[in-house]
């Protein structure tokens, strides 16, 4: 936040002032009282399933804490007057900076980004349910339901586009699906009996559970340090890629040279550095077919589906120079700020499937590859 400039701040009080001016002009008629009881009951729920929500992911930063307020934002975008909604995605919000105590810029973001949703979905369940020929309330209520949640689906991934958030997926895509439709589905009802927002808690809870639990898997499946696939991943991947694939498959094992000594001089803080630098340096050499995993240590496993003996032999060859040309700027165990640029790597290759008819089998051989490259003096490929 400290060295955001001047202009982002304006933008952001623009964005603010632009979403009261929506909301107010959208319905000049004020709030009725039923808005407002609704209103601070789905308020009550909302901060019901935040706690229960807290307390399950407890001491974690939680990135699915984005999507907390959405389910009962939708609610209220349904079921209560359009400032009142807007009002309480602002509560919501202050309550959460309260309570987390971190991210005041990203809270802005998802304040702004929720608020137009909120408006949006609004505007969208309002003509849904006007443009339904027929009178009968269920249907005009399930085409309202769902041009809300497909308005705030549309709207969100505008926004994300425009703040180059990364997108979660088609899984990531269905879990908010879900929330939405629980918010905007007890909107519909509320208003005809209360009770049903907080019949709807354990149900967010339990969806904001899934979409955590989809969280520690993609976090098992990524080594922290490198960023590459973990040894179990690759493992996985590697042998779908053999048992599905048709043609040839590169396997390579690249093991960095002396790399007890570099900690040895260095300190480990540095070696981690050197890990994570060799980690994107892969990362960025590699096809989006190709995976690259930390096998374990300062050994990297990389596996090339379709790459030949030619392909195989040229990316090890590219990933060797690649990383030899590294100059890692870091600290060393004195802490004094260090440039280390002699790092190396001792390149193994096997080619499915002349070296191997399983992905263990080829591992084995580049295995032995790297063995070589060791005794041929290090910094080198073996195929
Ligand atoms: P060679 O050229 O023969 O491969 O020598 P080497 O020193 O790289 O190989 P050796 O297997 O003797 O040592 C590997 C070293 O890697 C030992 C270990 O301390 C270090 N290491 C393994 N994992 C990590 C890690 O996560 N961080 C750091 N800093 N060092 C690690
Ligand atoms: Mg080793
Ligand atoms: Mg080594």
């Amino acid at each position: 936040m400290d060295h955001t400039p001047v202009w982002v701040y304006a933008g952001r009080l623009l964005a603010v002032a632009g979403v009261v001016v929506v909301a107010g002009a959208a319905r000049i008629l004020p709030a009725e009282s039923t808005d407002w009881a609704l209103a601070c009951t789905i308020l009550v729920a909302a901060i019901a399933q935040f706690e229960l929500t807290r307390r399950l992911h407890a001491g974690r930063d939680d990135e699915t804490g984005g999507g907390v307020t959405a389910a009962w934002t939708m609610a209220a975008a349904i079921a209560v007057h359009l400032t009142l909604a807007i009002a309480l995605v602002l509560v919501l919000h202050l309550y959460r900076l309260l309570r987390e105590r971190h991210g005041g810029g990203d809270l802005f973001d998802a304040f702004t980004g929720n608020a137009s949703a909120v408006i949006a979905a609004h505007f969208a369940a309002s003509l849904g349910a006007w443009a339904t020929p027929s009178p009968q309330a269920d249907t005009r209520g399930v085409i309202a339901i769902a041009a809300a949640v497909a308005a705030w689906l549309v709207v969100d991934h505008a926004v994300g586009l425009l703040r180059r958030r990364p997108s979660g997926g088609a899984a990531d895509l269905g879990l908010d699906a879900a929330l939405l439709a629980t918010g905007a589905i007890v909107g519909a009802l509320a208003p005809s009996g209360f009770l049903v927002v907080f019949a709807a808690v354990p149900v967010v809870v339990m969806l904001h559970g899934a979409a955590f639990t989809r969280q520690l898997a993609d976090e098992a499946s990524v080594d922290q340090k490198t960023g590459l696939a973990t040894a179990a991943h690759w493992q996985a991947g590697a042998d779908h890629a053999f048992t599905e694939g048709r043609g040839p498959i590169g396997v390579l094992m690249v093991d960095l040279d002396h790399f007890k000594r570099l900690n040895d001089t260095h300190g480990h803080r540095a070696g981690d550095d050197v890990l994570a630098a060799v980690g994107g340096c892969l990362r960025t050499q590699l096809r989006g077919i190709d995976l690259g995993g930390r096998f374990g240590g300062e050994e990297f496993t990389v596996l090339l589906p379709g790459a030949d003996v030619a392909d195989t032999m040229s990316a090890a060859e590219r990933i060797r120079t690649t990383i030899s040309a590294l100059h890692v700027t870091t600290v060393d165990k004195h802490g004094r700020r260090v440039v280390i640029s002699d790092v190396t790597a001792s390149v193994g290759v096997a080619v499915h499937p002349y070296d191997g008819a399983t992905a263990d089998e080829c591992l084995r051989v580049a295995d032995s590859h790297v063995y070589q490259a060791k005794q041929q003096g290090r910094n080198t490929v073996v195929g």
